[in-house]
């Protein structure tokens, strides 16, 4: 546990000053202020998000987000949001809302709100346009064909024996494929470019596929489906985008975009790859996060220990926060691996900053104090938020028994520790100072109460005297605290690399098992009573909490968002090694 000043542990190298981190210079803002300089479009900014509804939004997606929204506002240009939906088999409505609640929750607000699949129509004509200028042909191959016939890095692909089927053959075999006469992988449109390129993604790429499924928008209407490269490029012209920015996986991606946006004669978009988010302990991919959620690892895609925006705002995270680190690390052309620790920082400046300070005990110890009044209760006058003056005061009841945090006492206190111990004397934040007299156990041993007495004059927690006590403990009062449930967290894996496993195995082996520990006879405060879920404090030096949904009525239920720093706990690990 962490001394009553507030910190928010060791600072990321670089400035962390939001005003100035959001101006920090990055590669693409670079080539915007240089095209806005040449005059190119007219000087216009717009970008896209382009998520694909297939699952929820991560911390990834918010570094993306934070670059299409961010650079298109700092520019005065504009931001769609456009749901890449040409995948019927993967995506949901469900997702579609998740990812608008999350967008708006980081902070954001789109300009356009566009649909891929709003251009399944125009997409068509356009496959047509390609076939009758003979750039595109109707294959026959099965996926594993294809497979084979596209060669290596290191030998070119051979050519489809349908690559010189007539034009008036293609366009007829298109139409029936889109009329729904072929079964499903029985053909595929494909681009005809160069079976021999050094670049795999321009032999002969296919652009349609076919698939009987039902699309959570256009429904039956379509038995055909664009492929991402081919309805990607073509939906950012339509938009008339001008700075497409996607992950470096893209990168080779790129020469196929500009292939049929010159094919094809509209609006020039241009993509801009940057280096995908990848944080230790964690997993940053929907496919790997959807298997936790349907295999009952974590309780729902907004589990507090999942990656996940929904997660982390249910966990406690601040859209603020978010939004600082992503500014902070940058973007580059390289992968890299960034430090959840440097999350966490982002996190606890931010928490600092804006949450208000309770006090709650997380494993209570019961204290009497002899000497005090039977019947009395003191209000005692604690300040909200030490780093917020506005915030003001409160009044915290003050009585003869009392609940402090188990490890604030010990028998037989180790060179260091502080706290309470028999014969010691240790202040009660905004109450009196205290001395152990004697200790109650029950008959196996376990400590169930303390006996203390009390100086009456030291209320507010002041020395008239001047002597010296070295420590401070938080409490309740038994008769007014409220009983709440906490939720602790460690990190959903123990490897840095979740990835990282044996043979045969998959991320799940590096499950952590004590990721979740439920503390369920907490005594926090009375005026957290109908705290409301969302809310966010700070328990005296516990750490950061969030009200949680699950909580009911008079019962509330916190999320630990973060520890604070814990120098204790470094003293005693220092100790063990
Ligand atoms: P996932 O592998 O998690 O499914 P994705 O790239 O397939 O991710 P999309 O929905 O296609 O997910 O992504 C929408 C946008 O977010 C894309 O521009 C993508 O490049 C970006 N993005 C996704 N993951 C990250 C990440 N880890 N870091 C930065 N940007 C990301
Ligand atoms: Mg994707």
């Amino acid at each position: 546990m962490k001394p009553l000043e507030s910190g928010s542990g060791p600072k990321p190298t670089e400035s962390t000053e939001a005003s100035e981190s959001s101006e920090r210079s990055n590669f693409i803002r670079d080539i915007i202020i240089a095209d806005i300089q040449a005059g190119k479009h007219g000087g216009r900014v717009q970008t896209r998000f382009p998520p694909e509804p297939n699952g929820y939004l991560h911390i990834g997606h918010a570094k993306a987000i934070c670059l299409d929204f961010g650079l298109a506002a700092e520019f005065g240009g504009k931001c769609n949001l456009r749901f890449d939906d040409t995948n019927p088999s993967k995506e949901e409505t469900e997702y579609v809302e998740a990812i608008m609640e999350d967008v708006r929750w980081l902070g954001f607000e789109w300009d356009g709100l566009f649909y891929a699949s709003d251009y399944f129509g125009q997409l068509y004509e356009w496959a047509v346009q390609l076939i009758r200028a003979d750039k595109a042909y109707v294959c026959d191959l099965s996926a594993d064909e294809i497979r084979q016939y596209r060669g290596t890095l290191t030998e070119p692909g051979r050519e489809s024996p349908y690559r010189y089927r007539s034009i008036e053959e293609n366009l007829d075999l298109f139409e029936r494929m889109k009329k729904g006469e072929f079964p499903d992988g029985s053909r595929t449109l494909r681009a005809k470019i160069d079976m021999s390129s050094p670049n795999l993604n321009l032999r002969d790429p296919v652009m349609y596929r076919i698939l009987h499924m039902h699309h959570h928008r256009t429904g039956d209407a379509w038995c055909i489906y664009p492929m991402y490269d081919y309805a990607h490029g073509q939906s950012d012209s339509l938009e008339r985008v001008t700075h497409s920015i996607c992950t470096l996986e893209f990168d080779n991606n790129r020469p196929l975009y500009d292939w049929f946006i010159e094919q094809l004669c509209i609006f020039p978009s241009r993509q801009y790859e940057f280096d995908r988010l990848s944080i230790t302990y964690t997993l940053l991919s929907k496919r790997k996060l959807l298997r936790l959620v349907q295999e009952g690892h974590v309780t729902g895609w907004d589990d507090p220990r999942m990656p996940t925006l929904s997660g982390m705002r249910r966990r406690g995270y601040t859209p603020e926060a978010i939004r600082n680190f992503c500014a902070n690390i940058g973007v580059s052309r390289t992968n890299g691996i960034t430090q959840l620790s440097h999350l966490e920082y982002f996190l606890r400046e931010d928490l600092n900053r804006s949450a208000a300070r309770v006090m709650g005990v997380l494993r209570p110890l019961r204290v009497v104090i002899d000497n005090y009044p039977d019947d009395l209760v003191e209000e005692m006058e604690a300040i909200n938020n030490p780093e917020d003056e506005s915030a003001g005061t409160r009044r915290v009841p003050f009585s003869k028994v009392l609940y402090i945090e188990r490890e604030d006492f010990r028998e037989d206190p180790p060179k260091q520790f502080f706290r309470l111990a028999p014969g010691r004397e240790v202040r009660l934040r905004y109450g009196y100072l205290i001395t152990c007299r004697s200790v109650v156990k029950d008959k196996d041993g376990n400590i169930v109460e303390l006996h203390c007495t009390y100086d009456p004059a030291t209320r507010g927690g002041n020395t008239p005297d001047g002597r010296k006590v070295k420590s401070t403990i938080h409490w309740v009062s038994a008769a007014h605290a409220v009983d709440a449930e906490v939720r602790l967290y460690d990190n959903l894996f123990t490897r840095e690399d979740p990835d990282e496993v044996e043979e045969g195995q998959d991320f799940t082996a590096n499950l952590n098992p004590n990721s979740l520990e439920a503390l369920t006879r907490c005594k926090v405060e009375p005026g957290l009573r109908d705290a409301v879920a969302g809310a966010r404090y700070q328990f005296e030096r516990m750490g950061y909490f969030c009200v949680d949904a699950d909580s009911s009525p008079g019962r509330p239920v916190f999320n630990r968002t973060i520890g604070l720093r814990d120098t204790w706990a470094k003293i005693e690990q220092r100790g063990k090694k």
